[in-house]
C-alpha cells in the first residue's frame, strides 16, 4: 500500500523567532482564537503530500481544481517517492473540522462525515439535507489512515512523522510547540530553549534571573509573589515555585516549563536557613518536574516546606542550584 507524508510547503524557511499561532483550521477562513500571538502566522494550508512506493510517474491534482504535485523521485532523495501538494482541509471533516479518522461515513452522494458527526446526523445528510442512507467510506478510510504528516513545529526541532489522524493530539504535547510566558498578562508565546530575548527585551530584570547549571545562587524572594522565573544558561525557563501552604509555611520548589524530558533532565537543590540562626538550615534534593504552562498552581511531588516563623514574613532568601543530565 502506497504511504503518503505531509510537510509543510514553506518547510525550508528559517523560522520565526517566536511562536505561530494554532494551526486549527476552519472552513471559513476565520483565524484560530489564539492567532495573533507574538511570532509568525498560522502554517500554510498547503501541504506537500509526500507517498511513498509510487513506481511510474504521474500528475496529481487537489484542491479546487488546482494542479498542486509533482511525482517522481522526491525531494528529499527518496527514489520510490512522490509528494504532491494537497489542502488539508479536504482532509477535515466539514462538520467539526477536525481531521477524518476512520470510521467514516458518507450518504448515496458521497458527501463523508466522521463517526461522531455522523452519529448525529439521523439518517439525515448534512449537505444533501434529506433523509440518506449511510455506509463507510472504505476507501477514503484506507487514505486517511495512510497520510502520515510532519508535525507543525518541524521547523523548531521535531522530526516526527505522524499520523494525520493523530496530529492535533501530538502536536498539543510536542516538545517543541510554543508555550505561554508565565508573566501575568504578557501573552507572549517562546519555545524551549529560546526565552532569554525574550526576557531580556520585554521584561523588567527583577522579573528573572539568569544561572549556570551545577552552580548555586541566592535568591531573594518576595514572600508573597507565587514564583520566579529561573533562566538556565541554555535558554530553559524554570519557576521557582512559593506556595503559600497557610497554616505551615512556604512550600518551594521547581519546575522547568516545557512538554517533555528530549535531551535533558534537571535536578535541583533549595536551602533556606533561619534568619534568627543561621546554623539552622532545611534543604531539599529532587528532580524537576514539566509544567506546560503556568496556571496559578502547579503542586509537585517533593517541595521545602519552610515554616514562616523560620524566615522573614516580607523577603525570604534561599540558595539554588540547577543540575542538567543527559537523557538516556
Ligand atoms: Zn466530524
Ligand atoms: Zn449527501
Ligand atoms: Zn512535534
Ligand atoms: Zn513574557
Amino acid at each position: 500500500m502506497a504511504k503518503f507524508s505531509f510537510a509543510d510547503a514553506d518547510a525550508d524557511e528559517d523560522p520565526p523567532p517566536a511562536a505561530a499561532g494554532s494551526d486549527k483550521r476552519k472552513r471559513d477562513g476565520s483565524p484560530a482564537p489564539d492567532d495573533g500571538a507574538a511570532g509568525g502566522g498560522p502554517p500554510p494550508k498547503a501541504r506537500r503530500l509526500e507517498v511513498a512506493g509510487g513506481e511510474r510517474e504521474e500528475r496529481a491534482v487537489a484542491g479546487c481544481g488546482r494542479e498542486v504535485g509533482r511525482v517522481g523521485a522526491g525531494g528529499d532523495g527518496n527514489a520510490m517517492g512522490i509528494s504532491m501538494r494537497i489542502d488539508p482541509d479536504l482532509l477535515d471533516c466539514s462538520i467539526c473540522f477536525e481531521p477524518l479518522c476512520p470510521p467514516l461515513y458518507q450518504c448515496q452522494n458521497g458527501h463523508v462525515a466522521c463517526l461522531s458527526c455522523w452519529s448525529m446526523l439521523s439518517n439525515k445528510c448534512h449537505v444533501c439535507s434529506h433523509d440518506a442512507i449511510f455506509a463507510r467510506n472504505i476507501a477514503l478510510e484506507k487514505i486517511v489512515e495512510s497520510i502520515k504528516s510532519s508535525c507543525a513545529y518541524a521547523k523548531w526541532g521535531c522530526c516526527e512523522l505522524v499520523s494525520y489522524t493523530q496530529r492535533n493530539t501530538h502536536e498539543e504535547s510536542c516538545f517543541f510547540a510554543p508555550l505561554m510566558c508565565p508573566i501575568p498578562g504578557c501573552g507572549y508565546r517562546g519555545f524551549t530553549g529560546r526565552w532569554s530575548g525574550h526576557f531580556l527585551v520585554d521584561h523588567h530584570s527583577a522579573d528573572f534571573l539568569h544561572f549556570v547549571y551545577g552552580q548555586s545562587f541566592e535568591v531573594n524572594l518576595e514572600a508573597s509573589l507565587p514564583f520566579l522565573v529561573l533562566l538556565g544558561e541554555d535558554d530553559h525557563l524554570f519557576l521557582l515555585l512559593n506556595k503559600n501552604m497557610t497554616p505551615f509555611g512556604h512550600a518551594f520548589s521547581v519546575v522547568c516549563l516545557r512538554t517533555g524530558d528530549l535531551n535533558w533532565k534537571f535536578s535541583y537543590e533549595i536551602e533556606a536557613a533561619s534568619t534568627r540562626n543561621p546554623e539552622n538550615c532545611m534543604q531539599l534534593k529532587a528532580s524537576v518536574t514539566n509544567a506546560k504552562e503556568w496556571e496559578g498552581l502547579h503542586p509537585t511531588e517533593s517541595f521545602l516546606l519552610v515554616p514562616y516563623d523560620f524566615c522573614s514574613s516580607t523577603n525570604i532568601t534561599l540558595s539554588v542550584s540547577v543540575g542538567r543530565s543527559a537523557s538516556v
